[in-house]
C-alpha cells in the first residue's frame, strides 16, 4: 500500500482551517506544560462550550438527558468529559482517551543544596528520557507547593521572556574524552540531572549586629531560600509537599521553511489530548454518548489515583448511570463492554536517519494522516491492544466515509523495542479499543516534532469516530 503526503489533497479552505486549528494547538502547548496546567485550560474550554461539573449536576438532582454535557476532574490532574447521547448509556459510548503527562524531571522531596557556590535543585526524571538530551538547555519550573495550612502556591518560572530560566550543566568538550567513551545511557546519569538555580550568596549588611554579617554555611542556598520566602512565601520544608516539574523552557514553534511542522515539548501526548478535546467540543446531538478521557501517569505505567488504572473512571460512569435513572451494576458493565474506544496516543514517525529501527511497510510517516496501531514491536506483541479485525473494519468505514486520511503502523521493527498506552487497561472491560493518533519524530526528546497535517487529520478522524453509530 502506498502512503501519500496528504498536504497535496487540501483545498484552500481546509488549509485555512488547518492553520487556525494548529495555532490553537500551539497555544494549548504553551499554556499546558504540566498535567495540572492542562486540566485548568481544559476546564475553561469545556465550560465555555457548556460543560458542567459532575458534582454540580449531582447536587442539582436532575435526571440525565440527551444533550447534557458533563465533566469530572480527578485531583486536578485528570479530566473526563461526557456528551450524553440519545441512546441509553447501557448501549455503550464512543470514547477517546489520551494522556496529559509527559516525560520531564521532577524536583525531589529534599532538593535544595549548595556545592562550590552553586545552588542546585535535585531532580528525579519522570518517564523514559535520553538523559543526555536534557543538559545545557534552558529549562522552566512549573507546579504547586501546598503548605500545611492547605493553601497552594502556584509556580511557573521560565516561560515568560522576562523570567529567569534554569539549566543542567554538561562537561565541556575539551575535558570530555573519558565521558564520550561511555555508553550513551551512561554519558549523563540520572543523579547528574540536578538543575542549577543560583550562584549569588545571601549577604546581610548590618553594622549594628556583627554576628549577622558572619558567613552562613551555605550562603548561595540561603540566598535562594530568601527569594522563595519573599516571592512565594515558602519555607525549605515546603518542598516536602510540592509537585514541581522541570520542563524545557520556551514556546511551541512552527518548523521548516514551509512551516509544515510543529516543534515543541510534550507533544506525546498533548497532541492527541488536544485533538481529542477539540473533537469532543465540536460534536453536537450525538446518538451515542461521547466521552473524552484525559489522564495522568501514562508515562510511568498509568499508576496512581490519577492514572488510568485507578477506578476513578468506573466511579464516574456509575455516577452517570445513577443520574440516568435506576442504578444497576449490570448496566454499568454493559455500558463498558459495549463501548468503542480510540486510545489517542502518538506513534513513532519513520525517521530516515534511523531507518534500521523501522520496517518501512509498517511504519507511520509524517504528513500521511492519522496512525492506527494494533501492536508495538517487542516480545511477540507484548503489551499491545491487538484490536479485532471486526473493529478495524468498522473504523475503516467510519474514516473512509468522512474522507479522513489514515495509515496503519507498528511502533518500530519486530523486537527492536516498543511502548505501551492506556489501551490495555480499557480492553479489560471487554470493549473494542485500538491506538490511534499522530506520528511524532524524536518522541520523548525535549522538543518533539509533528506534521500539522497529521494533527489536523487526526482531529478530523476523532470527530468522525465520535459521531459514529457504534458497532
Ligand atoms: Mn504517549
Ligand atoms: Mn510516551
Amino acid at each position: 500500500m502506498e502512503t501519500k503526503n496528504i498536504w497535496e489533497n487540501y483545498s484552500q479552505k481546509q488549509l485555512r482551517e488547518l492553520e487556525v486549528f494548529c495555532k490553537d494547538y500551539r497555544d494549548f502547548l504553551d499554556n499546558a506544560k504540566t498535567e495540572r496546567e492542562a486540566v485548568n485550560v481544559i476546564v475553561n474550554l469545556a465550560e465555555k462550550s457548556g460543560y458542567v461539573e459532575l458534582e454540580e449536576v449531582i447536587k442539582a438532582g436532575k435526571k440525565l438527558k440527551a444533550g447534557d454535557k458533563i465533566y469530572a476532574v480527578n485531583m486536578n490532574k485528570a479530566i473526563m468529559l461526557f456528551n450524553i447521547g440519545k441512546e441509553p448509556l447501557e448501549k455503550g459510548m464512543n470514547i477517546l482517551g489520551a494522556h496529559i503527562d509527559s516525560p520531564r524531571m521532577d524536583v525531589k522531596s529534599n532538593p535544595l543544596y549548595e556545592d562550590s557556590s552553586i545552588a542546585y535543585l535535585d531532580t528525579h526524571y519522570y518517564g523514559g528520557i535520553k538523559k543526555y538530551q536534557w543538559v545545557a538547555t534552558p529549562l522552566s519550573l512549573h507546579g504547586v507547593v501546598v503548605k500545611k495550612d492547605g493553601s497552594t502556591i502556584e509556580m511557573a518560572i521560565g516561560d515568560d521572556e522576562d523570567d529567569p530560566v534554569f539549566f543542567v550543566s554538561d562537561l565541556l568538550i575539551h575535558l570530555a574524552a573519558e565521558q564520550l567513551d561511555k555508553k550513551a545511557a551512561k554519558v549523563v546519569e540520572g543523579e547528574a540531572l540536578d538543575i542549577i538555580v543560583g550562584n549569588r550568596p545571601l549577604v546581610i549588611k548590618d553594622s549594628k549586629d556583627k554576628k549577622k554579617e558572619e558567613k552562613k554555611k551555605d550562603p548561595v542556598k540561603e540566598g535562594v531560600l530568601k527569594i522563595l520566602k519573599d516571592d512565594y512565601g515558602m519555607e525549605e520544608e515546603d518542598f516536602l509537599s510540592a509537585e514541581l516539574e522541570v520542563v524545557p523552557a520556551g514556546k511551541a514553534r512552527e518548523a521548516g521553511f514551509d512551516r509544515s511542522m510543529i516543534l515543541a515539548y510534550g507533544q506525546d501526548d498533548r497532541v492527541c489530548a488536544f485533538s481529542s478535546l477539540f473533537a469532543m467540543l465540536q460534536v453536537k446531538d450525538v446518538e451515542r454518548t461521547s466521552c473524552c478521557i484525559l489522564v495522568d501517569k501514562e508515562e510511568i505505567g498509568s499508576v496512581g489515583a490519577t492514572g488510568m488504572t485507578s477506578v476513578y473512571f468506573e466511579n464516574v460512569i456509575r455516577e452517570l448511570m445513577n443520574l440516568e435513572g435506576k442504578y444497576d451494576e449490570i448496566k454499568v458493565r454493559r455500558c463498558l463492554s459495549a463501548s468503542t474506544m480510540l486510545s489517542s496516543d502518538v506513534n513513532a514517525a519513520f525517521d530516515p536517519s534511523y531507518a534500521s529501527a523501522f520496517e518501512k511497510k509498517n511504519a507511520s510517516f509524517m504528513g500521511a494522516g492519522m496512525v492506527f496501531s494494533k501492536f508495538t514491536g517487542s516480545r511477540g506483541k507484548s503489551g499491545s491492544n491487538d484490536a479485532n479485525a471486526e473493529y478495524i473494519a468498522y473504523l475503516r468505514k467510519v474514516l473512509d466515509d468522512a474522507k479522513v486520511a489514515y495509515q496503519f503502523a507498528e511502533l518500530g521493527k519486530v523486537d527492536v523495542g516498543g511502548g505501551g498506552t492506556i489501551a490495555y487497561i480499557m480492553a479489560k472491560y471487554g470493549m473494542n479499543v485500538i491506538d490511534a493518533g499522530v506520528a511524532v519524530l524524536n518522541m520523548h526528546a525535549p522538543y518533539e516534532a509533528t506534521s500539522k497535517a497529521d494533527v489536523y487529520e487526526t482531529m478530523r478522524g476523532y470527530i468522525a469516530f465520535l459521531n459514529a453509530a457504534g458497532m
